[in-house]
């Protein structure tokens, strides 16, 4: 029988509660078998914005944070794949490993608002269903051109930025990142102003 799997890709820096709820909900909506977190190594359109933090830790924060979690896998594909990391390449990799495999993207809005700029879009608008969830600040628009099918989830207005900001502030993000995550945040001293 054919798997269907979800992946959800992302730079998780760091994951938080907003991840695993789109993750959790698209499984359970769709009847999924599993959804994938995938880890990016390089996120090229966030690159230079600010120091992104190692794709190596980054995969420790997710991994740890999802091996309690029936249903839900940290993916390393495009930390094993290396350099930057472009969706069309990773389902490619995928496709390679596991061909019985329905893949399916899932996006929250604001993503699913730039999928026209994405490395060979064209390519991956004709072959590709998307799933799209809503996220709070976003307009609720199926992008033209897109195959793609909404899933509504309830709405988390969080983000990794607003966790960084949190942590730069000396505050608490206790039940919006993993507790898992905030340990290594911890040990490692990401996201303070000093860091
Ligand atoms: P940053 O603020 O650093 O961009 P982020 O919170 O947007 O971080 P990403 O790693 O960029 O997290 O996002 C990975 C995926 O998760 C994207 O498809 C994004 O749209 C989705 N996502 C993140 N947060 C939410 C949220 N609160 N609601 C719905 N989708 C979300
Ligand atoms: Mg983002």
């Amino acid at each position: 029988m054919t798997a269907r799997i979800g992946l959800l890709g992302g730079t998780f820096d760091p994951l938080h509660v907003a991840h695993l709820v789109v993750a959790d909900q698209v499984l359970d909506q769709l009847g999924l078998d599993e959804v994938r977190l995938v880890v990016n190594h390089r996120p090229w359109q966030k690159e230079g914005d600010r120091e992104i933090t190692s794709s190596a830790r980054r995969l420790e924060m997710v991994a740890a944070a999802l091996a309690p979690i029936e249903g839900l896998a940290a993916s390393d594909v495009e930390i094993c794949l290396g350099g930057l990391s472009y969706t069309v390449e990773t389902l490619a990799a995928l496709e390679k490993d596991e061909p019985d495999t329905e893949w399916l993207v899932i996006v929250g809005a604001d993503a699913a608002a730039g999928l026209d700029t994405w490395h060979q879009a064209d390519r991956l608008r004709l072959e590709r269903e998307f799933v799209v969830v809503n996220r709070p600040g976003e307009p609720d628009v199926d992008p033209p051109g897109w195959r793609t099918r909404r899933v509504e989830i309830p709405s988390l207005d969080v983000s990794s930025t607003e966790i960084r900001a949190l942590v730069a502030a000396g505050r608490s993000v206790r039940h919006l990142v993993p507790e898992s995550v905030i340990h290594r945040m911890d040990e490692w001293g990401l996201y303070r102003r000093s860091s």
